[in-house]
């Protein structure tokens, strides 16, 4: 183990990794860092055995010429988690002798990828497993795609009346088409059409709830919130169901009080004043079957489990059961009978089944460059200091003077340089004596138990930026947006020591697109413990957790576009546990440019004739020429990210 030690000099193992990188407890039992240093997928947490490494994922896409960086689909991670939410509704429901069942259905916002909408669906057949949409197209979809009739299709957002007759051709082909109605109007249009068409629909309304909820969404409940009825609404619009003979149409109540809800507590208020709701309109004589309790089912991405807006303070297990004993215990006391269960978890089905891998194409150092600083006799006096702090910082006492002394003639350097007083080549001597000498402040600091203040953010300032082949408002855009952690760690190499501390910058030329927020050893930090680039292969990096609302709300900032994807089954048979069942290509150049109006083939006849043109005038010569236009249409039609393998 001698030359295990990372660079505070501990020893160096598996475990020690796994408490770095944290990846057990944000992995939801899919991920952890194998024996070899490597990170392995569990696709199946309940047939641990079956594993495939993430090495040989690699492996295998390079070999079949697919371009980094790429979304990896775990196929068997998606089904898991449909059927882990199912079974434990079904088992609580049993152990609850709750006499409801549960009617599960999947928001297709959260991820609306066709493959990924048909696994959920597959998966969730056994449970009648529905779907829920929010916009015309997602409805046009669902009508598509979610055929069994027992399934639910629950409809939210704000609709007009062609969204209404879509769902009322839900009721023509025989399915349980739920039209949710956020806002009075829409119930008398939805009225109006039904008799019109003469379909019975399905309603079902949702409640503004008063309980505060956490998080970032905490604006979706309370009386600002955007969707849902007030009570006295609610009442109204029972009543004018019955004035109009469409009593027995009002069959669920629903609530959304926002995603990713770090706290239990919120959930369970929810649950219990929704509760109230229900057991009040079955009194007022109508026969709702359903409470919808919504999404907001977090996913602990920072792996803390906590009420950090990251993470959660509960498991799937303790949710299940606030919902169910909740609206048990509202409908004994009340009287009534227990209401089916509806939920809408998206982010929590769909997280940890994407990931993103990416590249490590440079490094960006504060000292990455230094120049010869040989003295000279006509130096400038500010040089000479930083020079002799420099020749005699070993023998210094005071290492925070030595630090405000070389900051202040830096920064006085740089406003002589302004002045002409000082040359370009003296600044840059200056900037690289400057950073030698931080370099032992920092290693001077890391022996001693006190750092004071202003010398905390020197590792920062010391750190490297590693260049990452991505783009941060294409696959990871919560991060930029919102401060969302996501994990990122190395694929492989942890059975040894990280060697530096880096934070991440993408490709676009934005400085924006950085992550410098990740959680290490349990805490927040603005680096992440890094392995040196290897000389005669790449630098892989997995962003994790990115299933949910990042696959699909990234943006074409520099017209970067989608990721190249691949979908990967396990397969017990086969040497690495694992098939690539399907590729699908991300955005080529031409595509971007269309859709930006303009027209790849017009442009690569323009460039063509400028080309051509040259040739004729003798400036190019014709075999050179023709290099020209076919590597002008060859990047035409390429990848948009950089090319590493070329
Ligand atoms: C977005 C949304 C959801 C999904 O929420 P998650 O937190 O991803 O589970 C469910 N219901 C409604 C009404 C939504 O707007």
């Amino acid at each position: 183990m001698g030359q295990n030690k990372n660079q505070q000099g501990q020893t160096w193992s598996i475990s020690e990794a796994e408490r770095v990188y944290g990846v057990s407890s944000w992995g939801g039992g899919y991920f952890k860092i194998g024996d070899n240093g490597h990170i392995h997928v569990i696709p199946e947490p309940s047939t641990p055995d079956v594993k495939i490494d993430f090495k040989a994922v690699i492996d295998e896409i390079r070999q079949e010429g697919i371009e980094f960086p790429v979304v990896i689909r775990f196929h068997d991670v998606l089904r898991a988690q449909v059927v882990n939410i199912n079974e434990t509704f079904r088992k609580v429901i049993d152990s609850a002798n709750y006499q409801g069942v549960y009617r599960g259905v999947y928001p297709i916002k959260v991820n609306q990828m066709r493959e990924v909408v048909e696994e959920i669906v597959d998966a969730g057949a056994p449970y009648d497993f529905g779907l829920e949409a929010g916009s015309k197209p997602e409805l046009l979809a669902v009508l598509a795609y979610n055929t069994n009739p027992e399934a639910l299709t629950i409809l939210n957002g704000y609709k007009d009346e062609e969204f209404m007759r879509l769902a009322l051709l839900g009721r023509r082909l025989g399915r349980k088409v739920v039209v949710v109605i956020e806002k009075f109007s829409e119930l008398v249009s939805l009225v109006d059409l039904s008799k019109r068409l003469g379909i019975e629909p399905i309603v079902g309304l949702r409640a503004k709830m008063q309980v505060k909820s956490m998080g970032r969404w905490q604006g979706s409940s309370g009386s600002r919130a955007k969707f849902g009825l007030t009570i006295a609404e609610i009442i109204k619009a029972a009543r004018y169901l019955e004035s109009h003979d469409m009593h027995d149409a009002l069959k669920l109540l629903h609530f959304h009080i926002g995603s990713q809800l770090p706290d239990i507590r919120a959930i369970k208020d929810a649950v219990n004043e929704s509760a109230m709701i229900y057991a009040e309109l079955i009194h007022m004589g109508f026969a709702l079957e359903y409470v919808d309790v919504g999404g907001g089912l977090g996913i602990d991405y920072d792996g803390s489990k906590s009420t950090n807006d990251s993470s959660r303070n509960y498991t799937l297990d303790e949710y299940v059961a606030d919902v169910v004993y909740g609206l048990r215990e509202v409908c004994d006391l009340e009287n009534v009978p227990h209401p089916n269960i509806v939920t809408e978890s998206g982010r929590a089905i769909t997280a940890h089944h994407s990931c993103v891998i990416t590249e490590v194409v440079g490094e960006i150092a504060p000292d990455g460059a230094e120049i010869d600083t040989t003295p000279k006799d006509d130096d400038h006096t500010l040089l000479k200091n930083l020079y002799e702090l420099h020749q005699c910082i070993e023998q210094q006492q005071n290492y925070q003077e030595v630090y405000n002394d070389a900051t202040q003639w830096k920064e006085q350097a740089s406003e002589a340089f302004k002045l002409r007083v000082i040359s370009l080549e003296e600044l840059g001597k200056i900037e690289t004596l400057y950073w030698q000498i931080m370099r032992k402040v920092q290693a001077y600091y890391r022996l001693v138990d006190f750092v004071p203040a202003e010398l905390q953010s020197l590792d920062f300032s010391l750190s490297s930026q590693y260049l990452c082949n991505f783009s941060i408002f294409q696959s990871a855009v919560d991060s930029w947006a919102i401060d969302q952690i996501l994990p990122v760690v190395p694929l492989t190499g942890m059975d040894k020591p990280p060697t530096k501390d880096c934070s991440l910058v993408d490709i676009t030329c934005d400085s924006d697109g950085k992550i410098d927020k990740f959680i290490v050893d349990h805490e927040m930090s603005d680096v992440l413990p890094m392995y040196d680039i290897p000389k005669d292969e790449p630098l892989y990096l997995g962003m994790f957790l990115t299933g949910a609302y990042q696959d699909v709300m990234g943006d074409m900032h520099n017209l970067f576009g989608r990721l190249n994807e691949v979908h990967i089954f396990s397969y017990d048979d086969d040497p690495e546990d694992f098939y690539i069942e399907e590729v699908v290509k991300g955005s080529n150049v031409d595509k971007v440019l269309s859709v930006m109006q303009y027209h790849p083939d017009a442009m690569a006849r323009d460039v063509k004739k400028l080309i051509d043109r040259q040739v004729a005038e003798g400036n190019i010569k014709p075999r050179e020429g023709v290099k020209w236009t076919d590597f002008y249409e060859q990047c035409l039609s390429g990848y948009t990210y950089l090319s590493t393998n070329k």
